[in-house]
């Protein structure tokens, strides 16, 4: 247990990496929000029978994009969704990924969950002085979890706009948004290098957060880490699963301006420039709203998804999608080097096509 008998307040992360790699290893899998499980895939098909009987049969889109009238097995898993070869690849992206992510996510972990936890702790004592040891409680339970919540889904918006923006970063991320077609495997569908980035704002996110309440709570908050964790794994998977199924579940319009319904995620992979850019928080809309990407889609909106039909056929396969960000890249050396430099780099012309 963290204590601060000796006058040094250790954090949950440090705490925990110090004592088990196991422990690490379930924080890890369960907080960083990529991870398959079949209770959620379960909850994703238990939401989706609900609302195939709530709209009777509508709601459902097409490898298209739209909505259409179905019977409920065309409803749950429609054929032109799951034979799309985007969906194979979406399965080998994901293979990979599960591969290359014990390497980093564990090193990740490690280093930069337990540094970004000592210095805020650091700070915190040089600014405030001694910590206030508040007595935990249900509800600071409650407040921590929420400060987790706000603090990742700012975090996640910054890490989500940067790769939208700036090209170099966009060419990584153009390989979530080439998927045609939505699964509950195109959450994981991203390019093997986008994994360490998440995974080091997740851990940045979590630190922060957990540095404030170690200090003050005088350390002895892991119970709270932990409570808050469960929070955030529920939260995360139920609208994580659905924002990457094909069945549109929107939330009432007032709501939809404080968190984000999965359908807000069905816009965001579309390839029609109004939809660019848009809605590219996590959890909710709060900050979409202050920076200007809130996108509310109205009722049954068409949303073709992909990165749209002049650089698709570069970005069907799975060598394609692999070797993407570097043929990008190079184009973009390339380019830099050649006598119009410049021209290089007007927005027309920019990789940064389609989000
Ligand atoms: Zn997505
Ligand atoms: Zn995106």
């Amino acid at each position: 247990m963290a204590n601060s008998t000796s006058g040094e307040i250790v954090g949950p992360f440090t705490d925990i990496v110090q004592q088990a790699s196991t422990f690490i290893w379930n924080i890890a899998s369960t907080n960083i929000p990529n991870d398959l499980h079949w209770d959620r895939l379960l909850i994703t098909l238990f939401l989706a029978i609900c609302l195939f009987m709530y709209y009777r049969g509508h709601g459902s889109k097409s490898a298209k994009g739209e909505v259409r009238q179905v019977g409920i097995v065309e409803y749950l898993i429609p054929n032109d969704v799951y034979t799309h070869v985007s969906a194979r690849v979406d399965v080998w992206l994901w293979v990979l990924e599960r591969i290359l992510r014990p390497i980093w996510v564990v090193a990740l972990m490690a280093t930069v969950g337990p540094v970004t936890e000592q210095n805020v702790i650091a700070v915190l004592q040089w600014q405030f002085g001694e910590t206030p040891a508040i007595e935990s409680s249900f509800a600071w339970m409650l407040f921590f979890a929420l400060v987790s919540l706000l603090l990742y889904d700012f975090v996640f918006y910054v890490i989500h706009y940067s790769m939208h923006k700036i090209p170099a970063l966009w060419a990584i991320h153009k390989v979530h948004h080439s998927a045609e077609v939505l699964t509950p495997l195109t959450r994981y569908r991203e390019h093997f290098l986008a994994g360490p980035i998440w995974a080091a704002g997740s851990a940045f996110s979590f630190a922060v957060a957990t540095g404030i309440f170690a200090y003050l709570f005088d350390g002895g908050i892991t119970q709270a880490t932990i409570l808050g964790a469960g929070f955030f794994s529920f939260i995360l998977g139920l609208t994580g699963s659905f924002r990457h199924y094909h069945v549109q579940l929107r939330y009432p319009r007032w709501l939809e301006k404080w968190i984000q319904s999965p359908a807000m995620h069905h816009t965001h992979h579309s390839y029609l420039k109004k939809h660019w850019d848009t809605n590219l928080a996590a959890v909710t809309s709060i900050y979409d709203r202050m920076f200007g990407t809130l996108y509310i889609p109205d009722k049954d909106e068409y949303t073709p998804w992909g990165i749209g039909p002049d650089t698709q056929g570069e970005y069907r396969s799975f060598m394609q999608n692999t070797t993407g960000p570097f043929r990008d890249w190079y184009k973009m050396l390339a380019k830099g080097h050649s006598p119009q430099a410049g021209a290089a780099l007007a927005p027309e012309d920019s990789v940064q096509e389609f989000s």
